[in-house]
């Protein structure tokens, strides 16, 4: 017979059956593959047993029946339990009460159900009320049993228990669920009978019914909404643990808490939580009463936070990962609930894993391995400037401050639930998720907020962890915010905002600003990231160079670690608005001595920037791309040219020649006009028609570096030529820039080193990179275009049209402009880099399109031999993390 059951004292026997630990997870969950661990290594967990994902998944397939012999099961892990603890369930002389949750493999938190107090009836509770001493206690179960069951077995709303609650409160004077007398206590349980009909006495019958509750909730829809989210497998199947209940709720001597082993938003090295005296589990992480952070626990309760000190750091050791856990002090004694590795917003998760490795508790690898590319994409977030922060407060627009769970800056304007949240991002508003308290329900809003507000809650509060495992600021425990949700408005004493107003707020340090405050990006002097960086640089083949078009770009790439500079775009040095005039007379010459007035008033421009970026960029390369104009980008519109001869026409005083040489533009623009600008005339095909282009920027470049050396820094110029498709485009080009280098040099009488070298951005460049390498010393793979000219799709309307729905209705499986497409375009850059190295063993290749910045792009680049990516400089930081992630699992 299958075992569907294992009690956490049988752990060895699971490990021996399925193998490996990440095998014992799958089977038993996180949370009871972690009890039972618990377990063996002594840690005081309240004994129970788990029912595996497996049972779950049977449970599923076979239309909601529960497998053979799981129920016998069942029985004698229970014997096993009553055995251990002494009591027995459903025995009013010594009553064993139980919980019952879900565990999946990887942690869902408040994603599925739980259901605690089974094993309470009419006589249990009685004679529990007379054991205990505590009657108080025993209906405060009883009552909490009843309303759990009706919520989660019997699928009842919340609203008619509150209100019956309300109503006891409301008629006992009291504050608090937890203040109602025993009485009132009695005549709830006796009111929740009422409105749950079904509740079943029988203990029996009540854990049937909870187990069979949570492995359904395994196909619940807030459950699948967080695993669509988070990238978790639908199959796995939840497991269900079954443990004996310890009270946090017995009176004075009595506590309930979580607690991380580090803090979990800044990564420091000390136990961070929350607890609460006198409560159960649930308590803390609903936000409904204030929490007391641990810290206090040293004073409140010294004995048991000196164990739970221990037993952190043991934990830690045994996890090699901080860990995020659930405690109880029952009567004095400290029972821990569970443990998993904790979540962390991305400044946590860098300093943990630094530290974690100086600390010597794992390998440099491994703390590499443990922070994503895009996590430090975090650290290149917008937040607001401190002045900005300075001026909102002098103007009284700091409207309150919380607690600061998830750091970054986020504007939106307030929605107040999910689906209202959701509607309006859909619309392309930026929305403000405001809300008392978040739910598992709200999760798809929060998704698509740009950050969260709440007005109650704590750090562990369902808020703050899922807006830290999705990246989004976050602000939580306004304690001072009202919010009427039927007025659809909230407000700070007499500041009002209603919905649809803009907030701004900080989640680094908690502010919450009315109105919009500019944002600013960050400096990323963090020194856990700069170790972290510097680890991946040691283990990297890849080298990571910057696109840069201005010296002050080149100047922030190389602050962010770039070795170098892959693309200069020379076309946007023209997109200023006193040169792009000069660019359009340019082309639209109508003589080359015409365009070369015009040049040469370029020329020295273009030097100037030049010598910048090698000078930014000293003693590494600089691969600056002759002009790549898409003309369409850089041309006056027809209809522009039109008006204005239109004007001239109807001017009272008409000036012939301006009228002329208008029309004679008109007739120049008209006679650029492309259907498909993309593909037509431009990258090398214009400087070979009109060659006093790749002149004058050939010496401009040449100049700028002999300017840079007089200087004294170390100019590496290369040239590259855009968009070939034939080596005798390269030939003439390349005669062209040799020639103008050479007689600059001899003007100067000072040599640089150069090279000149192309881009393949089309599938016969790609095919032919052989013949190519004859005459290109370099190859720099343009993936943009290659992408746009492989797929023969429009990387300016592609997106719009029909890309997005293709890779929605997984035609595509990603996005070809964002993610390297391995086959098509990924099988022309092996063939290119074949033929190129073959040609000119050794020769350089990189790739610059934006994919140089996509960590699975990167991780291709890696695969494929490049010797470089080249990206923006904000993703240089992500790129060095992912291209160190390739060479690591490369070596794995
Ligand atoms: C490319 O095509 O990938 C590239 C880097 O050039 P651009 O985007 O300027 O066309
Ligand atoms: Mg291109």
């Amino acid at each position: 017979m299958k075992k569907w059951v294992y009690t956490f004292d049988e752990v060895a026997e699971a490990e021996a059956l399925v193998g490996d630990w990440d095998s014992v997870r799958g089977l038993l969950g996180g949370k009871g593959a972690n009890l039972a661990d618990m377990t063996r290594l002594g840690v005081p967990v309240p004994p129970g047993f788990t029912v595996t994902t497996e049972a779950c998944n049977a449970y599923t397939d076979a239309g909601l029946t529960v497998p053979e012999g799981m129920w016998d099961q069942v029985r004698s892990a229970l014997d096993h339990v009553e055995e251990k603890t002494g009591k027995k369930f459903g025995d009013p002389a010594n009553p064993l009460l139980l919980s019952c949750r879900s565990g999946a493999k990887f942690s869902m938190p408040g994603m599925m159900d739980t259901v605690l107090d089974i094993g309470l009836n009419h006589d249990v509770a009685e004679s529990l009320a007379e054991i205990s001493g505590d009657a108080h206690f025993a209906y405060d179960s009883y009552r909490r049993l009843i309303q759990m069951y009706g919520s989660v077995v019997l699928g009842n709303a919340d609203e008619p228990y509150e209100e019956i609650l309300h109503e006891f409160r409301a008629k006992t004077g009291v504050a608090t669920d937890a203040e109602l007398p025993t009485d009132a206590l009695k005549d709830i349980v006796e009111r929740f009978l009422e409105i749950t009909p079904r509740f079943p006495a029988d203990p029996d019958e009540q854990l049937k019914l909870a187990v069979e509750a949570v492995f359904k909730s395994w196909s619940g829809k807030r459950a699948v909404d967080y695993r669509n989210a988070s990238n978790i497998a639908h199959d796995l199947g939840t497991a269900v643990n079954v443990q004996t209940m310890v009270f946090g709720n017995l009176g004075e001597n009595c506590l309930t808490g979580v607690a991380m082993s580090r803090h979990g938003a800044t990564g420091e090295n000390h136990i961070e939580g929350d607890y609460l005296f006198n409560a159960q589990g649930e308590d803390v992480v609903a936000g409904i009463r204030a929490t007391i952070p641990v810290g206090q626990m040293a004073t409140d309760m010294p004995k048991a936070f000196e164990e739970l000190q221990a037993i952190s750091d043991q934990l830690e050791l045994h996890y090699r990962d901080m860990q995020d856990m659930e405690f109880t002090v029952e009567n004095g004694k400290l029972w821990l609930l569970q443990t998993r590795d904790g979540k962390r917003t991305a400044q946590a998760s860098v300093r943990i894993a630094v530290e974690m490795a100086e600390e010597g508790l794992i390998s440099k690898e491994e703390a590499v391995m443990r922070v994503t590319p895009d996590q430090i994409d975090f650290f290149l977030h917008p937040q607001f400037s401190i002045e900005s922060r300075k001026e909102a407060r002098a103007a009284g627009d700091l409207l309150a401050e919380g607690l600061n769970v998830s750091p970054g800056a986020a504007v939106g304007k307030v929605a107040f639930d999910a689906d209202t949240a959701v509607a309006w991002a859909e619309a392309g508003e930026k929305v403000m998720l405001v809300r008392p308290e978040t739910k598992p329900d709200d999760v798809h809003g929060m998704l698509a907020a740009e950050g969260i507000v709440t007005s109650r809650g704590g750090r562990t509060s369902h808020a703050a962890l899922v807006a830290r495992q999705f990246g989004k600021p976050a602000v939580v425990g306004i304690a001072e915010l009202e919010i009427d949700l039927d007025g659809r408005t909230m407000a700070v004493e007499d500041r009002v905002i209603a919905e649809g107003e803009y907030i701004s707020i900080e989640g680094t340090s908690g502010e919450v600003f009315v109105g919009q405050l500019p944002t600013v990006v960050p400096d990323i002097k963090d020194k856990w990231l700069s170790t972290l960086l510097g680890w991946a640089d040691e283990f990297r083949r890849l080298r990571v160079l910057a696109n840069a078009d201005y010296p002050a770009d080149a100047n922030r790439a190389k602050e962010y670690g770039a070795e170098g500079i892959g693309l200069c775009r020379t076309e946007h040095m023209f997109f200023e608005a006193e040169r792009l005039p000069i660019v359009q007379k340019m082309i639209l010459a109508a003589t080359p001595e015409d365009r070369q007035v015009q040049l040469d008033i370029l020329r020295p421009m273009q030097r100037e920037d030049f010598r910048g970026l090698f000078e930014a960029m000293s003693g590494m390369p600089v691969i600056i791309r002759m002009i790549d104009p898409p003309l369409h980008e850089f041309l006056p519109g027809h209809d522009e040219l039109q008006g204005q001869l239109q004007d001239l026409e109807d001017a009272t005083s008409r000036d012939g020649d301006e009228i002329k040489e208008v029309e004679r533009k008109l007739g120049r623009v008209d006679d650029l006009h492309e259907e498909n600008p993309m593909l037509g005339f431009r990258g090398v095909r214009l400087g070979i028609l009109m060659p006093e282009i790749p002149r004058m920027q050939a010496r401009a470049i040449i100049a700028a570096a002999c300017d840079a050396k007089e200087n004294g820094f170390d100019p590496k110029p290369e040239i590259m030529i855009p968009l070939s498709i034939h080596v005798k485009e390269l030939e003439r080009v390349k005669a062209i820039v040799v020639e103008a280098a050479e007689e600059i040099m001899k003007d100067r009488g000072i040599t640089v080193e150069y090279q000149v070298g192309t881009m393949v951005e089309t599938p016969r460049a790609a095919l032919t990179a052989g013949p190519l390498a004859r005459e290109a010393e370099f190859f720099s793979f343009g993936t943009n275009d290659l992408t746009q000219t492989t797929f023969a799709i429009s990387r300016d309307d592609a997106e719009k049209s029909f890309l997005i729905d293709y890779v929605e209705e997984g035609i595509l499986p990603v996005n070809p402009f964002q993610t390297l497409d391995r086959l098509g375009v990924g099988g022309l850059i092996k063939i290119a880099v074949e033929g190129g190295r073959k040609q000119r063993p050794g020769m350089e290749i990189g790739i610059c399109g934006e994919h140089g910045g996509d960590p699975e792009s990167v991780a291709l680049c890696h695969e494929f031999g490049l010797d470089y990516v080249s990206c923006s400089p904000f993703r240089v930081p992500v790129a060095r993390l992912a291209a160190a992630h390739a060479a690591i699992n490369d070596k794995a």
